[in-house]
């Protein structure tokens, strides 16, 4: 479809940082073809024109980490220690997860990322072609992992490895590259250093980027270093798997000499600021990170651990925490968090042409009302973005060139039925009743 948004305030995030006050932009062939002043293209030219008189357009959000079907378990077990809440609460419930439960419940998670202009994700789980599907019908752009653990080396087979294998086989780079696939070791306390260097390996051989977990606690930081003498980052340099294709989430426990690694290995790092609060696990030192060049960029994590996927929150909990670590409000502002949201996130899980509205680029696109008391009086609009708005202010979000949600309707889902059959299966997994409408 072509698509005409017309009279809009565009946030470009181009090199430039502009934002044009008043503005078009065309849209073809999945591609921004145009963008300018006023109205400067042929409105006849285009099969659907939208008036955005009023309304802001910028980027979609990139949530670069995040386990959708987690939904499943969101307000089922909080107020926990990472790890007692993991292997106690989590562990136990995912091992009755079905290829049906995950797809449900990655539904779920598209809905509420659509809802808050999340056009891109990266996903860690199983049944990740349940997942696959749902990515396909929603029109949403993913990074799918088959999450691996494993204490193998080389000799036993591996079907978790094997999964992996077939995903990346059916689903990389599919549906005009929307979709991707990378390999997910799920952490250094959860694999061991055979199984880690077999994938390792196979990240080299296949070329395939790599998603894990890394110095999310004190815990995990001591419990290596008691068994390996290293740091987790130290140990995943040794094992070769820190590279400008790592994706890194968490990054919280991290010295100088971490950041250093991670500077100088040009690692992707995922700053989760609400699931870190919620699970106590630290503060990331992010502005420190920017300070050494490191691609920091934004995720919510899975929503049993949020509690929810929204990513204007996520900004402004990276802001305000930042803030109140460094004892400096002048760390983070918000120009900066919106590129982690966007640009950054786009650039850590491969998309290059995407993050930015600038002609030729993919056009993933989100339209926020800002006609709203909240955006009044108006002077900075990213500030007010960042600082005041919040998700229910996306209104219509546009993904490869298609509109998967217009004026508050999703187009390509099925809200209500998704929502009643993801608290069928969560009731299910849980044992708890199902609770009465
Ligand atoms: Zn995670």
């Amino acid at each position: 479809m072509d698509i005409l948004l017309k009279n809009a305030q565009i946030v470009t995030l181009n090199d430039n940082d502009d934002v044009i006050p008043e503005g078009s932009i065309g849209i073809r062939d999945n591609r921004i073809d145009f963008i300018g002043e006023g109205n400067g293209c042929i409105e006849a030219e285009y099969s659907k024109v939208i008036d955005c008189k009023g309304r802001t357009v910028m980027p979609g959000f990139v949530n670069a980490h995040n386990h959708l079907a987690m939904t499943m378990f969101r307000n089922y077990a909080d107020d926990m220690k990472l790890m007692d809440w993991l292997f106690t609460k989590i562990f136990p419930l995912e091992d009755k997860q079905t290829d049906e439960s995950v797809y449900w419940g990655s539904l779920l998670a598209m809905v509420e990322m659509i809802k808050s202009g999340t056009t891109t994700f990266a996903d860690m789980y199983f049944f990740m072609e349940s997942t696959a599907r749902a990515a396909a019908e929603s029109g949403m752009r993913a990074v799918l992992s088959r999450g691996l653990q494993g204490e193998s080396g080389e000799e036993e087979p591996d079907y978790r490895l094997k999964e992996s294998d077939e995903l990346f086989r059916k689903f990389h780079n599919s549906y005009n590259g929307r979709i991707k696939v990378m390999l997910a070791p799920h952490s250094v306390y959860t694999c061991s250093e055979a199984y880690l260097r077999k994938v390792a390996a196979k990240s080299l051989e296949q070329e395939i980027p790599v998603q894990i977990h890394l110095s999310e606690t004190k815990e995990e930081v001591s419990t290596c270093i008691e068994k390996f003498g290293r740091s987790p980052v130290k140990y995943l340099e040794d094992l070769g798997l820190l590279n400008d294709r790592t994706v890194a989430a968490h990054c919280v426990a991290v010295d100088d000499d971490d950041i250093g690694i991670l500077a100088s290995r040009r690692v992707n790092v995922v700053h989760n600021p609400g699931s870190n609060m919620k699970l106590a696990s630290g503060i990331a030192p992010v502005a420190k990170m920017l300070e050494k060049g490191i691609n920091v960029c934004l995720g919510t994590d899975g929503a049993s651990s949020n509690n929810n996927l929204d990513m204007l929150e996520e900004m402004r909990l990276a802001a305000y925490l930042q803030k109140i670590y460094t004892n400096d409000p002048t760390v983070l502002p918000a120009e900066a968090v919106i590129r982690m949201a966007t640009l950054k996130g786009a650039k850590a899980l491969g998309f290059e042409n995407l993050g930015s509205i600038e002609a030729g680029k993919a056009a993933d696109l989100i339209v926020l009302n800002t006609e709203r008391a909240h955006y009044y009086p108006k002077h900075n609009i990213k500030s007010a973005i960042v600082y005041s708005g919040n998700s229910a202010d996306v209104e219509t979000v546009i993904i490869d060139g298609n509109l998967v949600m217009e004026s508050g309707h999703l187009v390509t889902l099925d809200e209500e039925r998704i929502l009643y059959k993801a608290q069928k299966w969560a009731s299910k997994l849980t044992g708890q009743e199902c609770p009465q409408p």
